[in-house]
């Protein structure tokens, strides 16, 4: 959603009744303040603009290590305050020392702004990286091998990663991995480039064990938050652990507390939303540094916020729900006003359908547009592709169910069912708690989508429908106001360019 200076003036979309869209007509509209948000991912910003021209990870290996030294703390980022857990009291006694201090590691803070560092950059408008299941690892590979920058290394390391739990998942099948299968899916690549990434995968999947998203936590070079001379300790501390068994069962005991398993649930999160959904993460509508709150709020903004997939209808939170204008007279009440009666589907003129779940094959992507803070990006299959069709449901807006009228905000929806005779509000939907990732959709005074009430496999919904064909990479913009009204303080691509 948009920051626009006039941010305290309640604008209703009822300013576009002319188009007579029932969800655009009645869409209540409240310019939000962004500027707490933005603050938030400025902050993560200023960190981000480091290039990096180093060479790849294994070759720090090969270099002499200085005598390593618990984590100092990094001239910007201050470094973990928490008392390093009792286990490591000494770990020059301990029986696997480098397992010992890579814990030490791991609980430093710097690897939390390392990892909102790389989630920036993959906010950017212009990180096109996409994870493409239908192909192989191998182009992948090469396609990343590319890119330098911290990012890039990131990335590296996963398909890395990814290429040793095939290899390992071949291994331990019914039908053992005999002929080279895997090889053979990555004949393009020479042995020693196979080999190298292969080998660095193993270290990769006894580094996290069973500890999936750990990945996303390790240092990557040259990172403003760490040194040269500690990432060279860094990186040996990690070929020492990593290559043995021993030591690396020693890491995994001394690393597992509910502080790893959270580290780890969130890194699992952003691995996973590099090839399918996107997800948004509690620190990116935060105002505050997420290092430098209390370890629990940390822990808990760290992790990735839960789309809806659905909207939620929560009766009990409103007792004395009114009854709708309009309900009528023979329909129960109270009763989730998105359900009651409603069959069949406008899409199709199936009763039983799965119409809610036909959604094209890549949904949106959340970006960064700096002053208008997260908007949303269409995806194709490849760069300047067709992401979607003109009327096509890109997806749904879902939110908590409320009684209507209850705000007067941008960030809750009314929602109108046409089934009662007339146009009718039954409810809102609010989306300043939860939602999914359509509430990030960003003011557009030349919209390419437009929100839409109908019934969808038998539930009232709010769709966001294509209202013009939309090409990879564009951004998604929904109009929530009349643009004559605000058009001064407009920061969309239209308003922008005159
Ligand atoms: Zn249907
Ligand atoms: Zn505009």
């Amino acid at each position: 959603m948009e920051k626009t200076p006039e941010a305290s003036v309640p604008i209703r979309g009822d300013a576009t009744r002319s188009t007579g869209h029932p969800a655009k007509r009645r869409a209540t509209t409240e310019l939000r303040d962004r500027s707490a948000k933005q603050r938030a991912t400025e902050s993560v910003g200023r960190r981000t603009r480091q290039t990096v021209t180093h060479p790849v990870d294994c070759s720090a290996n090969q270099r002499a290590a200085p005598p390593l030294q618990a984590p100092t703390p990094a001239a910007k980022i201050r470094s973990s305050s928490a008392k390093p857990p009792k286990a490591l009291a000494s770990v020059a006694s301990h029986p696997h020392p480098a397992a010992a201090n890579l814990v030490k590691w791991v609980r430093d803070k710097r690897c939390i702004a390392q990892f909102q560092e790389l989630v920036s950059i993959r906010r950017k408008p212009d990180n096109e990286f996409r994870f493409d299941p239908d192909r192989d690892t191998t182009s992948q590979l090469f396609q990343i091998g590319k890119d330098k920058t911290v990012f890039g290394r990131f990335l590296t390391r996963l398909c890395q990663y990814r290429l040793a739990q095939e290899v390992n998942q071949a291994k331990d099948g019914a039908l053992r991995d005999m002929g080279g299968q895997v090889r053979m899916r990555y004949n393009t690549m020479s042995d020693s480039t196979y080999h190298h990434h292969s080998r660095e995968g193993q270290k990769w999947v006894r580094l996290c064990g069973k500890f999936d998203g750990l990945l996303s936590f390790f240092f990557v070079y040259r990172t403003t938050c760490i040194s040269d001379v500690e990432y060279r300790g860094f990186m040996n501390l990690l070929s020492e652990v990593g290559n043995g068994q021993d030591a690396s069962e020693a890491f995994h005991k001394l690393l597992d507390s509910d502080y790893t398993r959270q580290l780890c649930q969130a890194g699992k999160e952003f691995q996973q939303s590099l090839e399918g959904q996107d997800v948004e993460f509690g620190w990116e509508s935060g105002g505050e540094s997420l290092t430098e709150q209390p370890e629990k709020k940390m822990l808990s903004s760290l992790r990735a916020c839960q789309p809806l997939t659905e909207n939620t209808y929560n009766p009990t939170a409103h007792p004395a729900w009114p009854r709708p204008e309009g309900w009528p007279d023979d329909w129960s009440w109270p009763a989730n006003p998105t359900l009651e009666r409603a069959t069949g589907c406008d899409d199709c003129r199936g009763a039983d359908c799965d119409c809610i779940s036909k959604l094209p094959p890549f949904g949106p992507r959340i970006k960064n547009y700096g002053e208008k803070g997260l908007g949303l990006q269409a995806v194709a299959s490849a760069h300047g592709k067709m992401a979607y069709r003109k009327r096509t449901t890109i997806g749904y807006l879902f939110g908590e169910i409320v009684p209507a009228n209850t705000y007067k905000d941008e960030r809750a929806l009314d929602l109108v069912r046409t089934d009662m005779g007339e146009e009718v509000d039954v409810c809102q939907l609010d989306f300043r708690h939860e939602g999914s990732i359509f509430r990030l959709l960003n003011h557009g005074c030349n919209p390419s989508a437009e929100f839409k009430c109908k019934k969808v496999s038998g539930k009232w919904v709010v769709a966001v429908e294509a209202i013009t064909d939309i090409l990879d990479g564009a951004e998604i913009t929904v109009r929530y106001w009349n643009s004559r009204q605000n058009k001064a303080g407009c920061l969309c691509n239209s308003c922008r360019k005159d």
